[in-house]
């Protein structure tokens, strides 16, 4: 084991309050794209930033609509991986020595409940949910050849119940996550790429509170060089060991 894993481990274990930001990353190992790798072959002529807002839904709505179904899909037939557990796993622990836990995740795939945890934040909502465009109406069932379908209430397109770029965050999510970012003494950030505001924020702000960051990724990001620890490689391979 690493020196800087070892002593971040040491600091997992001794935090009182811990929030674990999440991204694309942390589900890339149970077979999820991340918007990067989603982007090949089909899609390939596609920027996720053409697709993920209302204007591209009301230019080309067959094409979102089926963008999000191929992800959907993909989500469905989704398990959660090692690192979902070890997080899942982190939540019990801290729970048995009353030290505060959230989990705050930018994901959409709905792997984080399905590995058991509980205290949950989905900045971006949830792909597994359907509401209609204009109102919002949720939606249980829809015409599975239509693309897009329509609302049983009001007539109007459904789209995805998540959060497109230049959309509002759910309210209170935000409030929550960035409170808790605020007064937390440990943040892990893991797959997360930093570049999408505003949870590419919370690790700052934690910094800024005198919390300490360990950050999980495959790659270097921006808080990288501002992170107390930056931990390389898969989240599936390291959080088990920082919550062993
Ligand atoms: P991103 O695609 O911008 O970045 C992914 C990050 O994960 C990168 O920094 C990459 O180096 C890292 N990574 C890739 N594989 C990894 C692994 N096995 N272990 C650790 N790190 C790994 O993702 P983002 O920062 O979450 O932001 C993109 C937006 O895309 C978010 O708003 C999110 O809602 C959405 N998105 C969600 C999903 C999902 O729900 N699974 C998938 C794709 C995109």
């Amino acid at each position: 084991m690493s020196d800087s894993l070892a002593k971040a481990r040491e600091v997992v274990r001794g935090a009182r309050s811990l929030v674990a930001l999440t991204g694309a990353g942390i589900s890339a190992e149970s077979g999820i794209p991340t918007f990067r790798d989603a982007m090949t072959g089909l899609w390939a002529r596609f920027r996720p930033e053409d697709l993920a807002t209302p204007e591209a839904f009301r230019r080309d709505p067959a094409t979102v609509w089926s963008w999000y179904a191929a992800r959907r899909a993909l989500a469905a037939a989704a398990s959660p991986n090692a690192g979902h557990r070890a997080l899942a796993e982190l939540e019990t622990a801290c729970a048995a020595r009353a030290a505060g836990f959230m989990l705050v995740t930018q994901n959409v795939d709905g792997l984080h409940h399905a590995s058991g945890s509980r205290n949950v934040v989905e900045l971006h909502g949830n792909i597994r949910r359907v509401k209609c465009f204009e109102q919002g109406h949720p939606a249980a069932s829809w015409d599975p050849d239509a693309a897009p379908p329509r609302c049983a209430v009001c007539g109007s397109m459904l789209r995805p119940d998540v959060v497109w770029f230049g959309e509002m965050l759910p309210a209170g999510a935000l409030d929550a996550a960035m409170h808790a970012a605020a007064r937390c003494d440990v943040l892990l950030s893991v797959g997360t790429s930093g570049l999408v505001e505003p949870a590419a924020s919370l690790p700052f702000a934690a910094l800024e509170a005198g919390a300490v960051v360990i950050e999980v990724n495959a790659e270097a990001t921006p808080l990288t060089p501002h992170a107390t620890f930056a931990l390389r490689g898969p989240a599936g391979t390291i959080l088990p060991r920082l919550a062993e």
